[in-house]
């Protein structure tokens, strides 16, 4: 299903402008995230597309070109799948499965086809008669998402399903949850705040900001081309790196750098993985700090602007807090 959002905006009560005139179109099959810090309005514009909660008067919402702005959200056909899962927790998967199913008064043989149907295709086969209870939290997904999609959806929204699982079970499951939705060829948006689980999912990544999409694209260029300062520090962390840019250069306190293009009124960042140790580099600083994190060190350095710079060294061995070194930062990052 594509979806079309206009000029959707949403003041709440009391005045605060959760969402501002905001527009998106997602094409079918494509799975889009929504990520940005807490409070800036992702749930609000989720909610909204589902139909839970009304925009500002003048908002189009089209899916697949039918404007559904005035359908209440049992008639939107949209699959939701939150961060608690809201799973029953004493019956069993199959029953959770088909719950919704149940009561859209589908038909007994029905209901039973479909929930074989999305238990084998989220691999649920071995817990189909288990209590949510006895389930991991990986296997608990698998049962929300299947929940969701089996009443057959047009669009699946998920509001951070990941974030109530701890650091590394999230890792794990972000790869399994995105080849799933891949598998169920389904369109999709995907709330959440963490930059990197937005770029192991999603096609393309909204990065919202204080109610408005500050910037839509594929991973890469949100990555490698940010259009504000706000975009480059919230996807990989880009540094400021201040001093002043004239033409194709850039002064700093710690020595001039050559720019890849003319940056006049631009700022200038730069990554950490960009920022090298280089005994021929053109930047003067002093290591601060020294950390080694297995596959590289994390090197915080003085000198080359106002804020200390982080650098990521990889190499068999680090230069020592105290130390003077160059540094170089290759025109293009
Ligand atoms: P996010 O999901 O990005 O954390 P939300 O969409 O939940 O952000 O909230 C966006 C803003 O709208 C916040 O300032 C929040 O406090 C406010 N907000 C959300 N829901 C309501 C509501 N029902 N009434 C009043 N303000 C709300
Ligand atoms: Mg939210």
């Amino acid at each position: 299903m594509t979806l079309i959002l206009k000029n959707i905006a949403k003041t709440f009560p009391g005045g605060t402008r959760a969402l501002l005139p905001t527009s998106l179109e997602i094409a079918g099959g494509e799975i889009v995230s929504l990520l940005g810090p807490s409070g800036c309005g992702k749930t609000t514009l989720l909610r909204i597309i589902a139909g839970l909660q009304t925009p500002d008067p003048g908002a189009e919402i089209r899916f697949d070109g039918e404007d559904v702005a005035a359908l209440p959200v049992e008639k939107r056909k949209v699959g939701m799948v939150f961060q608690s899962y809201a799973l029953f927790p004493n019956m069993p998967v199959r029953g959770n499965i088909g719950y919704g199913l149940k009561m859209q008064r589908l038909p007994k043989a029905e209901i039973a086809a479909r929930v074989d149907e999305v238990i084998a295709l989220c691999r649920l086969e071995a817990y189909a008669d288990r209590p949510i209870g006895a389930l991991s939290g990986g296997q608990r997904q698998r049962v929300a998402l299947a929940r969701a999609f089996a009443p057959r959806p047009r669009i699946l929204l998920l509001d951070e399903p990941l974030s109530a699982l701890d650091a590394a079970l999230r890792t794990e499951l972000r790869g399994e949850l995105a080849a799933l939705l891949r598998q169920f060829g389904i369109t999709a948006i995907f709330v959440t705040h963490d930059q990197d689980e937005a770029m192991a999912i999603a096609d393309r990544v909204a990065v919202m900001s204080h109610g408005r999409v500050a910037q839509i694209g594929t991973p890469e260029a949100l990555y490698r081309k940010p259009e504000t300062a706000f975009v480059a520090r919230f996807v990989g962390n880009a540094m400021p790196l201040g001093g002043r840019i004239g033409k194709d250069r850039l002064y700093l306190p710690g020595g001039v750098l050559a720019l890849a293009a003319p940056a006049d009124g631009k700022q200038a960042f730069v990554r950490a993985e960009d920022v090298r140790i280089d005994p021929e580099g053109p930047l003067t600083a002093r290591v601060e700090t020294v950390t080694f994190l297995g596959t590289h060190y994390r090197i915080v350095l003085s000198g080359i602007t106002k804020d200390p710079l982080h650098a990521l060294h990889s190499g068999l061995s680090a230069p020592k807090t105290g130390e003077t070194v160059k540094v170089s930062i290759a025109p293009e990052a």
